[in-house]
């Protein structure tokens, strides 16, 4: 039989979303347990693979199929598909497995031509209506499945309007709408050089092709990477037959919340616009209602729609997202799915889930998106200063946060300025998927227009970005680059700080406190920490650091790079004199100025641990990035060495390298001066023994070799500390444990790790040069051409923020493997950046790591993708 691509609602439930997307699996449940919803079919992601298959194309037996599954809406409802009786008109909508809003969105009123058009008028007694259904198409079709921008046709509205001197859209006439149409086929026909399509099947199947196309659009490549969304999974397409909300005042459309996606408040939370179709509220064209307005207009309406919702949340086991409409006091659901949320949202929603008793804990873990707590973590408006100041505008708190920068007037303007550096909030008056970019970069977004569901609100949620929308007060001119807040005007060098948990804007800047980490979060972390395998350490070379890591939850120092201890103004003159010196007796000296300096750090970090394992690693970059550059530099280091500044020059240049990357560093500078690991090796020691004594309890410092590439070279700088370390513990009399270890960060040492495990008390995966090292990319290169990667689709991730599993991740499996069997007590870490990635974070855990160590604001994100990565391989199994 052949391969069915068209599936009925009815005959669509179980499928799963890999086939229906998530839109056509939540149309074809919903039909399932009683949701009144328009019927429809879905066109499968298969079909997508298939289009791109058959060179950006539909074949005919799948055309066939579509209309095929036409006639079937066409049978259930009484309607005909063009019929110039009692027409069948149809949305045609994007589904991917993941809602992804950087792709082709909805069009409405698909089947319209002048045909049709006449006969909807004279069947419903309702020719505006008719027309203005009419003219909404023609502009979709245009706009989203064409390709045309909307603003020509839009500002052809607004032309009417303001002639007329009319406010909303629902004031303009029949006749003007009529005309309207009329001046949008004329643009049609100049754009394209053809008339607009009249056969609804064409119309059908350009709107088919158009959602297909769109998968590969930029704004969907650039949303996928973001979200680590594969190519190959395509998107599905569902068509559906029309509801109407814009058939008058007993019509209506909107969205609704089962609970606040800002706050997670258990409180139905919707919009709603009487007479008026769906992407008036998406676009934030018009800014809705508060839903009580559809309470007062309908009750029994109302009714159902609550308990409809409730019905659904309960069948879902979560807070559901939602559009519906009214058609002449008939209630429709267009579609459910979960609903994006902020992490303060989440966190509340699966706490109370949970006690509701409709999720497990370990699905309460799995309900919060671990990156997004991110923006939980960073500081909020100082409240003592926020009570000072009296707020310049007011918006909808359309997504959490403080944020403070300059005002960009464009998403380009945000990117490119943010990319120098500059802090800035994207003011716009509505954003759209084409914004996307510029969100990313800005601190925050404010809108003019539009409200809780509006593009800008739904984008900002998902990325946890600060977002105040809907903020009449500011007048904005997007072409002079101006916005009037407050009656004072603002150009892109004025600073505002905008408040997204309160919808308050304010010209200026204002200082800003940490967060606070209880009630949910606190919660939600205690649960993660039950479920997870992984330890999480942090990556800290300061007692500052190490004890904001402290405070969220890591569990130890995973790695301190001791090389940014020197680059202090007071030490690096230091430094630089051992670097310059010729004779094993000068770095000695030089070395021996140092050392208080290093015992004193170490110390710190240990009693900022409080008795939690502190890793240290030795001294890991080349020599020459101690050295000065500039002349002034130059000739000072000169004079206080007492040195010709033609000697120093001498030195830097021989000291220069073509390959640092690949030059003298790591445990290489041990090796040729093993002074340095020895000065290193006694400062850990020493400082161990007095923290241990003032902590009053033991203490096993953790010494780390970086770049080790086999076992004699380990062994060699091993027996270097080795030798410091016990002669010191000796002496002082006491008793003090330490391991020593290497970082696996050369492809050659994960090869031959089964020997060097023999040796090492620990491995810690350095992925950020065992990357570089294994494709050959540098990594403070590599950003200026992957770009080309991924353009091409040769790679849909970064490696150096997403573990490669193939490559990268095999040398690791290895690695482990061969380590592990050479000694049984080999404790097992990563502490690249990787190490704080929720995707690679789930690699490590299945790879059998014993914990992974990232920055300290990744720790709770690390310690929740741990949890969530231990539960879903308890489930797989
Ligand atoms: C690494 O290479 O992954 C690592 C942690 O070391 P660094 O980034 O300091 O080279
Ligand atoms: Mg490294």
């Amino acid at each position: 039989m052949a391969k069915q691509y068209v599936y009925n609602f009815k005959e669509a439930y179980g499928l799963g979303k890999e086939l229906l997307g998530g839109k056509g699996a939540g149309l074809a449940e919903m039909t399932h347990i009683g949701v009144p919803i328009p019927q429809g079919f879905t066109i499968t992601t298969d079909a997508c693979t298939l289009y791109y298959k058959s060179g950006k194309k539909l074949p005919d037996y799948l055309i066939n199929d579509i209309y095929n599954a036409v006639a079937v809406i066409e049978k259930e409802t009484g309607k005909n598909f063009g019929g110039a009786h009692n027409p069948l008109l149809v949305s045609v909508r994007s589904g991917a497995r993941i809602s992804m809003p950087g792709m082709m969105d909805t069009i409405l009123n698909l089947g319209l031509n002048d045909v049709t058009v006449a006969a909807l008028a004279k069947e419903t007694g309702n020719e505006r209506f008719a027309f203005d259904s009419y003219r909404r198409f023609i502009l979709m079709f245009t706009n989203i499945a064409k390709g045309i921008k909307r603003d020509e046709m839009d500002a052809m509205l607004e032309d009417i309007k303001k002639k007329k001197g009319y406010k909303l859209d629902t004031e303009v006439t029949t006749e003007e709408l009529k005309e309207l149409v009329k001046k949008y086929k004329d643009y049609y026909l100049k754009k394209f050089k053809e008339e607009f399509p009249v056969d609804p099947k064409v119309q059908l199947i350009e709107a088919v092709t158009a959602v297909f196309r769109s998968w590969d659009n930029d704004r969907a490549n650039s949303y996928r990477q973001m979200n680590n969304i594969p190519y190959e999974w395509g998107t599905a397409v569902n068509v559906q037959s029309m509801a109407f909300g814009n058939k008058g005042e007993k019509s209506g459309t909107g969205v609704a919340f089962s609970r606040s996606p800002s706050t997670g408040e258990n409180k139905v939370f919707a919009e709603y616009l009487p007479n008026a179709q769906g992407e008036d509220v998406v676009a934030g064209i018009r800014t809705p209602l508060h839903i009580e307005e559809l309470q007062k207009r309908m009750p029994k309406v109302y009714e159902q729609f609550i308990k409809t919702i409730k019905m659904m949340e309960a069948h879902y086991k979560d807070m559901q997202d939602m559009e519906f409409t009214v058609e002449d006091e008939k209630l429709y659901f267009l579609q459910t799915r979960n609903g994006k949320r902020t992490a303060a949202a989440a966190l509340k929603i699966a706490c109370d889930l949970l006690d509701e008793g409709l999720i497990t804990e370990e699905e309460a873990v799995l309900r919060v998106e671990p990156k997004s707590l991110d923006s939980l973590l960073h500081p909020t408006f100082d409240p003592s200063e926020l009570k000072k100041l009296k707020e310049d505008a007011k918006g909808l708190p359309a997504s959490p946060g403080a944020a403070t920068g300059k005002i960009a007037f464009d998403a380009k303007e945000a990117k490119e300025r943010h990319a120098k550096g500059e802090k800035v909030v994207l003011v716009r008056a509505e954003t759209s998927p084409e914004d996307i970019d510029g969100m990313v970069a800005a601190e925050g977004i404010l809108t003019k227009r539009g409200g809780m569901t509006s593009h800008a609100a739904v984008v900002a949620r998902g990325m946890g970005k600060c977002c105040v929308a809907g903020c009449g007060d500011a007048v904005i001119d997007e072409e002079k680059r101006i916005v009037i807040i407050n009656g004072k005007t603002l150009t892109d060098k004025d600073v505002i700080s905008i408040d997204g948990s309160t919808g308050l804007v304010y010209i200026g800047n204002i200082k800003k406190v940490d967060a606070e980490l209880s009630g949910y979060f606190a919660r939600i972390m205690k649960l993660a920490d039950k479920y997870r395998r992984l330890h999480v350490r942090t990556n800290a070379d300061t007692p500052r650091d190490a004890q904001v890591a402290a405070k969220f939850g890591a569990e130890g120092i995973g790695l301190c790079r001791t090389e940014h201890m020197f680059f202090n103004p007071d030490r690096i003159f230091h430094m630089r004199k051992m670097i310059l010196s010729e004779t094993v007796e000068g770095r000695e000296a030089a070395l021996e100025e140092l050392l208080p300096y290093q015992r004193d750090d170490f110390y710190g970090l240990y009693m900022a641990m409080n008795g939690m394992n502190v890793n240290v690693r030795l001294l890991d970059p080349p020599l020459h990035e101690f050295l000065p550059q500039e002349a002034d530099k130059i000739q000072e280091l000169a004079k206080a060495l007492n040195m010709t500044e033609e000697h120093v020059r001498e030195r830097i240049d021989y000291l220069h390298e073509f390959n640092p990357m690949m030059g003298h560093r790591g445990c290489r500078l041990d090796v040729s001066y093993p002074e340095i690991g020895r000065m290193q090796a006694r400062a850990i020691i020493e400082a161990a023994l007095k923290a241990q004594k003032d902590l009053k309890k033991p203490l096993t410092p953790e010494i780390m070799i970086p770049l080790t590439l086999d076992v004699k070279e380990f062994l060699y700088v091993k027996e270097i500390i080795c030798e410091e370390a016990d002669k010191l513990i000796k002496a002082s009399g006491e008793k003090l444990n330490y391991k020593v270890g290497t970082m696996i960060e050369i492809p050659r040492a994960a090869l031959l790790a089964g020997e060097i495990g023999k040796e090492a008390a620990f491995f810690s995966f350095g992925t950020n040069d065992l990357t570089q090292m294994t494709y050959g990319f540098s990594r403070d290169d590599a950003g200026k051409f992957l770009p080309d990667y991924y353009a091409k689709k040769i790679f849909e991730q970064d490696p150096f923020q997403t573990v490669d599993q193939k490559g990268v991740g095999k040398l690791i499996k290895m690695a482990v493997t061969d380590g592990r069997a050479a000694n049984s007590e080999l404790h097992v870490g990563v502490c690249g950046e990787h190490g704080g990635d929720p995707l690679s974070i789930e690699f490590f855990n299945n790879a059998g790591l014993d914990y992974v160590s990232c920055s300290p604001f990744r720790v709770p994100v690390a310690r929740l993708a741990a949890a969530q990565a231990a539960i879903k391989a308890k489930k797989s199994k």
